[in-house]
């Protein structure tokens, strides 16, 4: 048995997703081993999480109230990509092809709940804003598919009457994939030969 304290971030890490028991036994351990000063500065930083909170517009990790993405005027505000999680953004960032804005949901629908989604912010957005395109970049799981189905239904009206276009990235992306995982030059022809969803 490990000492109370050990065993209790032993328990923390655990709880992470993706970290198993052995995995957090090592980390621990390799905290334990490190300098007091690497420890205190991953404790500090640790503590700092506390000031990351999400973008009063689009719900992406920031630490003031805009992202720097809503809060960079060179971006294109005529187009909104809408994605499941804020870590979805950084790949669709680093292939360097979309200069919009973004919009995160915060998940994906389940069954037909979307309570738990930002949906409602979206449809104020799109009704507040001269949004041209949305782009919707959703997971291609079963889950992703099923949310951009549901946004397709519910934005209907909205996309009528300010005769927005409503795309969605293209499938180069392997089924069941991740965009968080996909591969710079997948998502660039992703992005670039996104199609209409009519
Ligand atoms: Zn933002």
């Amino acid at each position: 048995m490990y000492p109370k304290n050990f065993q209790n971030l032993i328990d923390q890490f655990t709880d992470l997703p993706s970290v198993g028991p052995k995995m957090a036994e090592r980390l621990v351990l390799s905290l334990f081993k490190a300098d007091k000063e690497k420890a205190e500065s991953f404790s500090e930083a640790l503590r700092s999480l506390h000031n990351v909170h999400t973008c009063a517009q689009c719900f992406n990790i920031t630490e003031s109230d805009l992202c720097l993405i809503c809060a960079n005027t060179g971006r294109d505000c005529d187009t909104l990509c809408v994605v499941e999680d804020p870590l979805d953004i950084i790949p669709i960032e680093r292939a360097r092809t979309y200069n919009g804005l973004y919009h995160v949901l915060g998940g994906t629908v389940s069954g037909q709940k979307s309570d738990h989604l930002k949906i409602h912010e979206l449809e104020n957005r799109l009704s507040a804003t001269s949004i041209r395109e949305i782009i919707i970049a959703t997971n291609f799981t079963t889950e992703g598919d099923m949310t951009a189905l549901f946004l397709q239904k519910r934005l209907t009206a909205i996309i009528q009457e300010k005769n927005i276009l409503l795309t969605r990235l293209v499938r180069g992306l392997a089924t069941g994939s991740d965009i968080e995982y996909a591969d710079d030059l997948t998502l660039k022809s992703s992005l670039t030969n996104r199609t209409e969803m009519i």
